[in-house]
């Protein structure tokens, strides 16, 4: 008998706080500077300086937690996180362990349909440190060399609970974690850059069993594909040695890309190995419930408000919300785009559709989209009034995307104007019937398929321009009307 296994998954995710400087000194945190430019003796751990908490790390850190549902700590503290390695110059990172800054909040997501929370276990706050380069030259190639511009930059810690059972529920989590620090606007959530890292912890178990099994820890996945395959994987791999009788081993193992396997990096760390204990140099962090209640009010709308209020206001499908409100920007740009033209399926569509198979074919954001919601919502206008066919927007919009026109000059510029006129209908039916009197009479017969050919040939005399319905209905008249052709 076979048995059945499920994978139990849990994430870390670090991400980057949108400070101008970092946690504990006044550097600059911008990004792509000259290596050790953005440095000075706190950062760098030089003997006798101090560091001095930076107080907006902290409110961003609060707006996450309670976005998150989380309490916020009124006592938290930082710790010393000892471990040696060349990018952290000090031989210790500051982080938070014993009191973190949030606990106990969730993230909700959608599994068939249905809401689904995962759990926060923790946010805390943290530096981050520097980065290692390795020699890539002959002549370097046995030099490593390290940047300390990174060292220092605030970061939060989410911590999520065991609650995560695929490798696409995990991709889910993390869209919607990194959709709500893009909302709140205090990390870019950009993966490839760095500010959005992610570590995860995973084990499989039979079906029905409580307890967890051995699990492994993944690192080194840039991008939310990268994490998704990476799980699917080590799931794969842990399933086999089950199968085989083996027993799995507790260790940390990195994601290869180019093999597209996990491969083992060292064995299982405890938090004892770290010797945490409280930063001397840092006094206790003392939230006031005021100025928590001050953030509160402050925050701004959230995803998960926002679809529920897409799918009660524009009364459009929960799948249509969930996707319009995964940015905020792209949110703007639909609701932006229902002011101008109210008919919020229709605008919901065309996003959906060839907006974001555009933007996602060039790998674009939306606010690189060339098409503004002006002129989309003009086009939309142009196909209800009839000036354009819904065939003919399709050309229409794909000329927007490329030049960035507006509907209305491309429509004339390529004489796209839809036939509304009668008689000039009625010219070009009259042509084709002529031109034809044997079919008629075939039609006449009863060879009713032959309509479509005379549409065809109304059509081509119009350049595809004539509305499709009056072609319907004036050609189905004049055929019928007895009498010499
Ligand atoms: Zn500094």
């Amino acid at each position: 008998m076979s048995v059945e296994y499920e994978p139990v998954i849990g994430l870390e995710v670090h991400a980057q706080l949108l400070t101008r400087s970092k946690i504990f000194c006044g550097c600059s945190t911008v990004f792509g500077e000259e290596p050790n430019t953005l440095t000075c003796p706190v950062c760098t751990g030089q003997p006798g300086s101090l560091p001095v908490v930076n107080r907006k790390a902290v409110e961003f850190a609060i707006k996450l937690g309670l976005a998150t549902h989380c309490r916020i700590a009124p006592y938290s503290l930082f710790a010393r996180k000892n471990y040696f390695y060349p990018d952290l110059p000090k031989g210790y990172q500051i982080s938070m362990y014993e009191h973190p800054l949030a606990e106990d909040g969730f993230i909700e997501i959608s599994v068939d349909g249905k809401k689904k929370p995962i759990k926060i276990i923790r946010i805390h706050m943290e530096e981050d440190a520097g980065k290692l380069k390795h020699g890539e030259t002959p002549e370097t190639a046995s030099f490593s060399y390290v940047d300390f511009n990174r060292t220092g930059v605030p970061l939060v810690e989410i911590v999520s609970g065991p609650d995560i059972r695929s490798p696409m529920e995990a991709g889910d989590y993390l869209r919607k974690l990194r959709a709500i620090l893009q909302y709140l606007e205090i990390s870019t959530g950009n993966m490839e850059e760095g500010s959005f890292r992610c570590d995860a912890n995973v084990s499989v178990r039979a079906k029905g069993q409580n307890e967890f099994g051995t699990r492994t820890e993944l690192k080194n996945m840039n991008s939310f594909r990268h994490v998704e395959k990476a799980l699917e994987y080590e799931i794969r791999r842990q399933i086999t040695i089950l199968q085989d009788g083996e027993e799995v081993v507790q260790e940390t193992r990195l994601w290869d890309v180019d093999q597209a396997i996990t491969v083992s990096m060292r064995g299982k760390e405890e938090a004892h190995d770290y010797r945490y204990f409280p930063d001397p140099d840092l006094v206790p962090l003392r939230i006031d419930e005021s100025w928590v209640e001050e953030i509160r009010r402050d925050l701004p709308e959230l995803p998960e408000d926002k679809k529920d209020r897409f799918v009660n206001k524009y009364k459009i499908p929960e799948y249509d919300a969930e996707i319009l409100t995964s940015t905020k920007a792209l949110a703007n740009y639909y609701e932006e785009c229902v002011r101008l033209f109210p008919e919020a399926k229709t605008v919901s569509n065309w996003m959906m559709g060839d907006l974001l198979r555009e933007l996602k074919r060039d790998e674009r954001e939306i606010d690189q989209c060339p098409v503004t919601p002006q002129h989309l919502a003009e086009m939309l206008a142009m196909i209800k009034e009839g000036t354009i066919s819904g065939k003919i927007a399709k050309d229409v919009f794909e000329e927007m995307y490329q030049t960035g026109e507006r509907p209305g000059k491309i429509v004339r510029d390529k004489g796209w104007t839809q036939i509304l006129d009668t008689r000039e209908i009625e010219k070009a039916i009259e042509k084709a019937v002529q031109g034809n009197p044997k079919l008629v009479e075939d039609y006449r017969q009863g060879k009713e398929r032959l309509f479509g050919f005379f549409v065809g040939e109304v059509m081509k005399e119009t350049k595809g321009k004539a509305n499709p319905k009056l072609v319907n209905e004036l050609l189905k008249e004049k055929l019928k009307a007895k009498g010499k052709v």
